[in-house]
């Protein structure tokens, strides 16, 4: 059961949802190592799922029944507890149902628990979570990547038919990418992200993690549009992703700094190129295009979204939400003291960067001059596409690497080098799973697409998924 076609079948032969949603839970039962779930709503799954038994036997069933899905834990969802994977969400339960999740339910989605996550979905490994790292499904010894581990372990594991991640700078992709499974990050505005417990909100965005692209084109379909919740929202009408259509003579840009660049593992080069011939023999053309602002992305982004966190984590104060410090004695003193052990070493250190950036004295220097290199980041973006109709290159330099294998936090931002690129521009984003490395595992492919042409970049993932070129 990798995949909702193979939940339809199983229906199709008699099965109901509620036995699909025991088998699930138990392989969670039997992966707890892999500590990808943090709760399962057990009760509240098994309610959805006896309902979704009667709306099937009666025929008023939604597009998504039988499909069992994990939410991150930065995902609100009324009557649960949310907690950002962090101490200090400690006891919170949300009052409310995030939009994206609450269109899954009312498309008949069981909603079977919720995945742990780097706190706050800063990192780029899951070792950030204040709840212990998450494995790698495919060798235990290493890190799902972040910071939607436990989304992505969750589906390399088969724990449900799909899961929800947010991607700020790369957070369903590159875990996509460590993982073999498919991540989609829309265009920004395309999922409302109310709900959703705010990173740096001019970045973030929600999105899916499966096995197939059919699975994360009927999700997208389902989830996208306005929302009256969210004016950032877009109002663009929603197209059929789901429905599938072929394209030829498509042209497609591959960064040639980022397949040149030192750290890209030659393995993952080599599979690029067997895409790139593939795509070619297909009757695309795919040319070498330089964009030679690799070195400024992570800096960019690092300024811009801590700037967006201490903004964003300020409410989090031992007095709105979750854990308040016992020792503390006194406004101020509640303040401080539940903040310092409340967050873990990595969101202090973001919300002191940001804090900084946005400082009077040094506004201008960091963070105007951000805003500044985005710009020119997005209007250089922007003439690729006036050229090409997608974007080529690795979704990460590497594999997989192990737990507690990279200490330092600028090599482990460095990650995310590949990643960034689409949330500093707003561009629709996927990475397919490419191709398994002789170390045994897996990495995958990235295509960009232009501004809401997610129907474009889902029609080219399908062609690539059928012709075998990235596995399912
Ligand atoms: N790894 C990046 C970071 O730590 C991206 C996180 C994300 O996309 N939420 O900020």
């Amino acid at each position: 059961m990798r995949t909702f076609a193979d939940v339809k079948k199983a229906i199709a032969s008699g099965k109901s949802v509620t036995d699909l949603l025991e088998v699930y839970l138990g392989r969670i039962a039997d992966s707890s190592h892999l500590n990808s779930f943090l709760e399962v709503f057990e009760e509240s799954a098994r309610e959805q799922a006896r309902t979704v038994d009667a709306k099937i036997a009666n025929g008023t069933a939604g597009r998504l029944a039988g499909m069992v899905i994990g939410i991150k834990d930065n995902l609100c969802y009324k009557g649960h507890k949310v907690s950002a994977s962090s101490k200090i969400l400690e006891g919170f339960e949300s009052l409310y149902t995030a939009t994206a999740v609450q269109r899954l339910i009312n498309e008949d989605a069981v909603i079977i628990g919720r995945l742990n996550c780097d706190e706050f979905a800063m990192g780029s490994s899951n070792e950030n979570s204040a709840f212990g790292p998450v494995k790698n499904a495919i060798n235990p010894e290493f890190v799902p990547g972040g910071s939607s581990g436990g989304s992505a372990t969750a589906i390399a594991a088969n724990l449900c038919t799909a899961a929800l991640g947010s991607d700020t700078g790369g957070s369903i992709r590159q875990p996509a990418s460590f993982t073999g499974t498919v991540g989609l990050k829309p265009t920004y505005g395309r999922i409302s992200r109310y709900g959703l417990i705010a990173y740096a909100s001019s970045f973030d965005q929600i999105g899916p993690f499966t096995n197939s692209v059919e699975d994360a084109a009927l999700l997208l379909e389902v989830m996208a549009g306005a929302d009256d919740f969210d004016a950032t929202a877009s109002t663009r009408d929603v197209e059929r992703y789901s429905d599938e259509s072929e394209e030829s003579g498509l042209r497609i840009a591959v960064l040639k700094e980022s397949y040149e660049m030192d750290g890209t593992d030659p393995e993952i080069r080599t599979c690029i190129d067997h895409t790139i011939d593939e795509l070619k023999a297909a009757g695309n053309t795919v040319d070498f295009v330089s964009f030679p602002y690799l070195d400024y992305i992570v800096p960019t982004y690092y300024v811009l979204t801590t700037a967006e966190a201490s903004s964003n984590l300020s409410r989090f104060d031992g007095v709105h939400y979750g854990y308040r410090s016992n020792e503390a004695k006194g406004v101020e003193d509640t303040y401080k003291k539940s903040r310092s052990e409340g967050f873990g070493a990595e969101v202090q250190r973001r919300i002191m960067a940001g804090t900084f950036v946005l400082s009077h004295g040094y506004y201008d220097a960091y963070y105007a001059k951000g805003q500044k290199v985005r710009r020119v980041l997005q209007e250089k973006t922007n003439e690729i596409f006036e050229q090409y109709d997608f974007i080529l290159l690795p979704t990460t330099p590497t594999t997989a690497f192990k737990i507690g294998e990279v200490g330092d936090s600028i090599a482990m931002y460095l990650q995310d080098i590949f990643t960034v690129h689409a949330n500093l521009t707003g561009n629709p984003a996927i990475s397919l799973p490419l191709g398994q490395h002789s170390n045994g595992l897996p990495f995958g492919v990235q295509l960009i697409a232009n501004h809401f042409e997610e129907q474009r970049l889902i029609n080219i993932s399908r062609q690539l998924e059928k012709k075998g070129v990235v596995h399912e």
